[in-house]
């Protein structure tokens, strides 16, 4: 007689970050366990950035955050728990009430996540967030995963990030290089210029303009790459830096290709955004733009990123708009962006950040 697979569920983030974050967390299940059935539950629009995975069995993409009535997503969290009724166990690796809500309706009878937001009912097993002095605390997105894969009795199997790239997704780069003259034996920089968090975490479009410009007449291939509804963004940086920039994102952009394409580049400039974290899982070297988030929750994989911030006061606020006058952007300039972008391409020696890794 054939043995009954354990099933499990990870209901995934709901950010591209932390979706990549949490792919360490589901190489340790896999390792530990390798004859369960690892099905994920996630965005979407974010389920091809995990396109090509070997430790996941099944996708349950949905559109619950695409849904505005709340009565609308409720009915869609219900009927996707019912769909995934017959689970083991479902992780919750999201903070929200309403992911817990959703593993509790799929009735299996393990239940794990943290223990925060009054939902700790709602589950079998909790775990406490980190805490300094009676405050939940930020840490790594990497470490808080695996953190609650070892509740489930799955221990680490590295930190580093991992993200693959299929074939048909290599292919359709490969078009797309063609279509816009980029040459594949040549270095490219690719510059991510947008944030879904807000604007407080964009840097200057003007600055970015400036950067791409200079970059180009040093006879580098300059790409942006930005996400689908970043259109206007990456139109006013295109006309700001006349002509060579080739825009090679947008609508109907998938993750699967941004994989494919980052796995090909040889320098990524970006905001503290989902980009930075594809780059770390192809080991391509990154600049972080990061002004009004905290380094402690990311402060992982660092090898070849290097974080760029100005000491600011104000500094981590975590506000999606800028109350004052975006001060912890605007002071990172582009000469020293031009700088270490020198650094990264042609110094050798050039490495990430990874004091601020075992400092912070
Ligand atoms: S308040 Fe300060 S840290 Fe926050 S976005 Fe504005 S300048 Fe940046």
């Amino acid at each position: 007689m054939q043995a009954v697979k354990e099933k499990i569920a990870l209901i995934m983030p709901n950010h591209l970050g932390d979706v990549v974050m949490a792919t360490p967390a589901l190489r340790a299940l896999h390792k530990a366990r390798p004859g369960a059935e690892v099905h994920v539950v996630i965005r979407e629009e974010l389920a091809p950035v995990l396109a090509g995975c070997p430790w996941i069995h099944r996708f349950w993409p949905h559109r619950v955050y695409a849904t505005r009535s709340p009565w609308a997503r409720l009915a869609q969290r219900l009927a996707l728990a019912r769909a995934l009724r017959g689970m083991d166990c479902v992780l919750v690796l999201p903070n929200s009430f309403s992911s817990a809500l959703l593993a509790f309706a799929t009735r299996a009878p393990r239940r794990v996540g943290y223990r925060r937001g009054g939902r700790g009912w709602l589950l079998t097993e909790r775990l406490p967030p980190p805490r300094e002095n009676g405050r939940v605390v930020p840490l790594a997105m990497v470490r808080y995963y695996l953190d609650l894969m070892g509740r489930l009795g799955c221990p680490e199997a590295g930190t580093q990030v991992e993200l693959f790239t299929e074939p048909e997704a290599v292919r359709e780069c490969d078009a797309l290089f063609e279509r816009h003259g980029i040459d594949p034996a040549r270095r490219l920089v690719c510059m991510a210029p947008g944030a879904g968090f807000g604007p407080s975490k964009i840097w200057p479009l003007r600055y970015a303009a400036e950067v791409a410009r200079k970059l180009l007449d040093q006879g580098l291939q300059v790409a942006l790459v930005h996400a689908p509804g970043e259109e206007a963004l990456a139109a006013e940086i295109l006309e700001r830096t006349g002509s060579g920039l080739v825009s090679l994102g947008g609508a109907g952009m998938q993750l699967s290709l941004l994989n494919a394409i980052l796995a090909r580049a040889s320098l990524l400039i970006c905001n503290d955004a989902g980009a930075r974290h594809i780059a770390a899982a192809f080991e391509l070297p990154a600049l972080v733009l990061m002004g009004p988030t905290s380094i402690r929750y990311t402060n992982m994989n660092l090898k070849l990123t290097r974080i760029l911030r100005e000491p600011v006061e104000c500094s981590p606020c975590h506000l999606k708009v800028c109350p004052i006058d975006h001060r912890c952007m605007t002071r990172i300039t582009p000469s020293r962006v031009l700088e270490e972008a020198r650094a990264a391409l042609y110094d050798e020696s050039w490495r990430g950040d990874l004091d601020l890794e075992l400092r912070v």
